[in-house]
Formats: structure tokens, C-alpha cells, sequence
């Protein structure tokens, strides 16, 4: 089962993920996270990326491209993956298709989250994360049980640095330029659009029904 996630920076593509990634035994794989991590350890891909990061743009095709490539060959995917955040244009869309098609993988799930952009702007002014586990909370809607600690390890969460105002208004404009045009080049009738400004657990129900739809996979928590 391949699963691509779409919607933009904000929708709740991350928190998404990691409960979907449980359900069906899958591992998430954000490209996002990936550019975080080289950043941190100060790598020269992390160097390169980290000023494209700051001011809201995104990393050059060919990179992604390679990244990913690399990433899907590892152990934990040959029984499938889940993308947050790639592809996010259509070069990039082409490419990865090529990429299935060349390793004999299935078709991927298509879901799109959508959320208007005035809930976006208040949702991520409003994100924190914990840089250790990186797990995500919310001042408005998932707030850690101590202000400014990570629930799980008691780490200091952190305001991520494109999570500025200014950042977030040039990263919502990149993602309507370049990556809205990739769910026409996947075709709406292939694109499960699910309103992501619902409550977190509605939303994820919405998005098992849509893929045990799109695959008769029943996720593993609803076997039993
Ligand atoms: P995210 O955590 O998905 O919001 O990604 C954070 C940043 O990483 C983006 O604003 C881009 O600068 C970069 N990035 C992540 N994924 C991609 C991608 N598929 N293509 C280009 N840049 C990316």
C-alpha cells in the first residue's frame, strides 16, 4: 500500500501520518522531517536546504527526487510507505510515478486534506514541536498537560523557524503555485478529498474509510 498525502503546509498532514502509519503497519515518511534531520547534523544536503527551509521556498527537484529514491529502498517499506509532503509538484509527481512503475509497486492512494487558509495561518502560528521525538501540539487544540513540555520526554518544545507569520503566508503561496496543480495531474476522480478542518479523530476516520475503500485493507487496531 502506498499512500501520498496531500494538503497544505498546516492541514494536519503530520499528525495524520504517524496515526496512520500505526493503523496500517506502514512507516510515514515526511521529506520535510528528512531536511530537517540533515540541517540538525549540519550536512552539506542540510546546508543547502536550510536557507531554501527559512524563506518558505522549496528544495530543488532532483534533490527530493534522490532522497526519496533512496528512502523507498530500505527494509521497513517493502510492504508499503506513507509520503507526507512528497510529491509537491508536478516534476516531481512524473518522476515518482516513473519510479513505481520501474519497481513494479502498486498505483499510490491519493488523499487530500483541505483546510481553508485563514485556519491554516491561526493553526500555525499556533504549532509547536518537540525537537527530541518531534511530536506535534497545538496551543488552540492539543495542548501538552505542561505548558511548553513535551508530554512524552519532557523535552522544550520548539516554534518551528518557518512557522513564522511571514514564512507561512510564502510557503501557503508556494503550495497553491505548484503542488494544487498536482492533484489536476493526478485527476480529481483519483483524489480522495477529505475536509481537514475537522476535529483530528473525525479527520482520520474519514481518510481509513477512504483507503480501505481505495484498497480493501482493514488497518491492523480495527482487526481484532
Ligand atoms: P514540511 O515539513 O513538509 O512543511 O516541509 C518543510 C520544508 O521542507 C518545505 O517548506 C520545503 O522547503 C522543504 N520540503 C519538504 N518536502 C519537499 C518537497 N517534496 N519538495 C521540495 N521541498 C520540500
Amino acid at each position: 500500500m502506498i499512500l501520498l498525502l496531500f494538503g497544505p503546509p498546516g492541514c494536519g498532514k503530520g499528525t495524520q501520518a504517524t496515526s496512520l502509519a500505526e493503523k496500517f503497519r506502514i512507516p510515514a515518511i515526511s521529506t520535510g522531517e528528512m531536511f530537517r534531520a540533515e540541517c540538525k547534523a549540519g550536512t552539506e544536503l542540510g546546508k543547502q536546504a536550510s536557507a531554501i527551509m527559512q524563506a518558505g521556498g522549496l528544495v530543488g527537484d532532483d534533490i527530493v527526487n534522490g532522497i526519496v529514491a533512496s528512502r523507498i529502498s530500505r527494509p521497513d517499506c517493502k510492504n508499503g510507505f506513507l509520503l507526507d509532503g512528497y510529491p509537491r509538484t508536478v516534476p516531481q509527481a512524473q518522476n515518482f510515478a516513473k519510479l513505481l512503475a520501474e519497481r513494479g509497486l502498486p498505483e499510490p492512494v491519493v488523499i487530500h486534506l483541505d483546510v481553508p487558509d485563514s485556519t491554516l495561518v491561526a493553526r500555525l502560528t499556533a504549532r509547536r514541536q518537540c525537537p527530541k521525538c518531534l511530536k506535534i501540539y497545538n496551543l488552540q487544540s492539543q495542548r501538552p498537560r505542561t505548558a511548553g513540555y513535551c508530554d512524552d520526554d519532557g523535552s522544550g518544545l520548539l516554534t518551528r523557524e518557518d512557522d513564522q507569520e511571514s514564512v507561512i503566508r510564502d510557503r501557503l503561496y508556494a503550495y497553491s503555485r505548484l503542488t494544487g496543480p498536482i492533484l489536476e495531474w493526478y485527476g480529481y476522480a483519483r483524489v480522495h478529498t477529505v475536509d481537514g478542518a475537522q476535529a483530528p479523530a473525525l479527520v482520520a476516520r474519514l481518510i481509513e474509510e477512504a483507503v480501505i475503500e481505495a484498497t480493501g485493507t482493514i488497518p491492523v487496531a480495527a482487526r481484532y
